[in-house]
């Protein structure tokens, strides 16, 4: 019931926000983008003729190259016995099983929508196992067989959302059989799955112990399955922050209200992760800005939530982001979302997401015999719009002088391929006659323009890109 109320609240507060309009402050125009004269490749020799494209301060990107360590497990290995992967499914609603065919089920039959987005992919007989929702997954049988569980004939009892299309591609990239322990709740805050739940106060009313549920499923699931199998891959996979769109406002001093906020909330569950079941990686499938996304772009605008995760995966060795796709889903299409709702992603995306998922981990993780080749960096304001493109050596791809007004308060570094190991390490921020503004913005890429303004006209940014 609690969790009815959280849902109905989300609900309520997510319509109140769209009934007095979004956040205009952070909003810019993208026709307000000043047109430019001189290509970028000549930037340096217009700065001697008087051009708006000179730039007043320069905000630079610095990637760290790729390395990928080959992952090898050093747990014991028995050549007598069946090779599995055990995988940790923790976050909000977007990776339970009951998003996607299931729902999209229940509203044909509703009358609410005319048809499903597609059925779920169905792995092979006795390759891909899910545990149920919140509980320990320890025999490998028929019973929770995925072949069986993810047969559209079970209607609304269907598995369906992202671990379908994920089991399908880990076990034909590792050929272990891939185990899911199904952790993930729907509309869940990151506060709640911290060690310290307690710690913080939100106004969902929250509280719960899904960190230690969590804890304790995988611990009862692995310690008996590893008795009969070798437990090649172990980790976690996580898609959530939508929660924070809703709750995470600034003036709710008492829960997660900030990217720095949410980025150590979610590094004391990784952490705790980590320590007490000795996983061997992490996974991020970036979270969608729902509130404002109507559209593709909409999707992709900068949250809490998906500020921190970045940074968590450039930061923290054995955490990946593993999917951006979220990103490129448009409400407005027909497949991308689930048209009962406005917030899950529909049956046909999980079908590429998790597949995508797979993929990436598995280069992440070293093992991909074609590794994937860095292919640049395209950097997004706070509504996504596109500021600067760089090439594989960090050389800009046109024009990369913009109005300060289109950077808005914070910039998104999108690394052009997932996979590659490459790191966004940090941002520098000079003025025009020299004078260091870096103290101005922040790790995550929020610039604080007021203080760094302080005796300084900045009205167009050069955008740069160093790679050490
Ligand atoms: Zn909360």
């Amino acid at each position: 019931m609690k969790r009815f109320i959280a849902i109905l609240l989300t609900f309520l507060i997510g319509a109140s926000l769209c009934a007095c309009g979004s956040d205009a402050s952070d909003r810019t125009d993208a026709s307000s983008v000043e047109s430019s004269t001189g290509d970028t490749a000549s930037n340096d020799a217009s700065k001697d003729t008087v051009s708006v494209d000179t730039p007043d301060a320069t905000l630079t990107i610095k990637l760290k190259k790729g390395e990928l360590a080959t992952f090898k497990s050093d747990r014991p290995y028995d050549e007598s016995k069946e090779d599995i992967s055990i995988i940790l499914v923790v976050g909000q609603s977007n990776f339970t099983t009951t998003v996607g065919y299931a729902s999209e089920y229940k509203g044909v039959v509703k009358g609410k929508i005319d048809s499903v987005s597609s059925e779920p992919v169905i792995p092979e007989a006795g390759t891909c196992y899910s545990g149920s929702s919140g509980k320990a997954i320890t025999v490998l049988g028929e019973n929770n067989d995925m072949h069986k569980l993810c047969d559209a004939s079970r209607l609304d009892k269907t598995i369906g959302g992202v671990s379908p299309s994920f089991g399908i591609k880990w076990h034909e990239l590792t050929g272990t059989k891939v185990v899911f322990v199904q952790t993930a709740v729907g509309s869940t805050g990151v506060h709640e799955w911290t060690p310290n739940p307690k710690d913080y106060i939100c106004e969902c009313n929250g509280g719960s112990q899904l960190y230690s549920r969590a804890v304790n499923l995988y611990k009862n699931s692995y310690d008996t399955l590893s008795k009969n199998y070798n437990v090649v891959y172990t980790g976690y996979i996580w898609n959530q922050g939508e929660h924070e769109e809703v709750y995470g406002k600034p003036e709710c001093q008492s829960t997660v209200n900030s990217d720095q906020a949410y980025y150590d909330a979610y590094k004391s569950m990784h952490d705790g992760f980590m320590a007490e079941l000795g996983l061997d990686f992490g996974g991020i499938s970036v979270a969608r800005a729902d509130k404002a996304g109507k559209n593709a772009k909409g999707s992709m605008n900068l949250t809490i939530a998906r500020n921190a995760q970045y940074k968590l995966c450039h930061d923290i060795d054995n955490l990946f982001m593993i999917s951006t796709m979220g990103e490129t889903c448009d409400p407005s299409a027909p497949l991308d979302m689930d048209k009962t709702n406005t917030i899950h992603f529909s049956q046909a995306t999980f079908n590429k997401l998790g597949a995508e998922c797979a993929d990436n981990l598995y280069k992440c993780l070293g093992l991909a015999t074609e590794k994937a080749e860095f292919s640049g960096l395209t950097v997004y304001s706070t509504v996504a719009d596109k500021l600067a493109e760089f090439d594989k050596d960090g050389k800009a791809i046109g024009e990369t002088v913009v109005s300060r007004s289109l950077i808005t308060n914070h910039v998104l570094a999108k690394l052009n391929t997932l996979g590659t190991g490459y790191t966004v390490s940090g941002f520098e921020l000079t003025a025009a006659d020299g004078t260091d503004l870096s103290d101005y913005v922040d790790g995550f890429g929020a610039i604080d323009w007021i203080s760094a303004l302080n005796g300084h006209t900045v009205t167009d940014v050069e955008i740069k890109c160093v790679i050490e």
